[in-house]
């Protein structure tokens, strides 16, 4: 359906598997996030956007250590390895997941 590494909006997925109804389709949705194929990138103006997980998960983990980039010309969502974990340290708070969205032009709308 997609590959990894770019993110669809649901309303793109649902028109890719027309006839389906929404039902199924989330239902669909459901079980891949379950499974551990796909996760939510970002939402946006009500719009989920989801990309394809890497290696690392599975059906009992998630482990999403990469940021989200938005191109704001082509709307393509990306997911970002990076070369450092994020590392942020709050006193007397426990961080269970950072998530980082960056918005601007991406190489190919340059
Ligand atoms: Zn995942
Ligand atoms: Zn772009
Ligand atoms: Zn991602």
């Amino acid at each position: 359906m997609f590959a990894y590494g770019s993110a669809m909006r649901h309303s793109a997925i649902q028109k890719q598997m027309q006839p389906i109804d929404r039902v199924t389709l989330y239902r669909t949705l459901e079980s891949l996030l379950d499974k551990g194929i796909i996760h939510k990138a970002f939402q946006e103006n009500n719009e989920i956007y989801y990309a394809i997980c890497g290696k690392s998960c599975n059906t009992n983990t998630h482990k999403h250590d990469h940021a989200h980039f938005k191109c704001t010309k082509c709307n393509i969502v990306s997911c970002l390895e990076l070369d450092e974990a994020i590392k942020i340290a709050l006193p007397s708070y426990e961080i269970n997941k950072v998530s980082i969205h960056m918005e601007g032009m991406c190489d190919l709308c340059q």
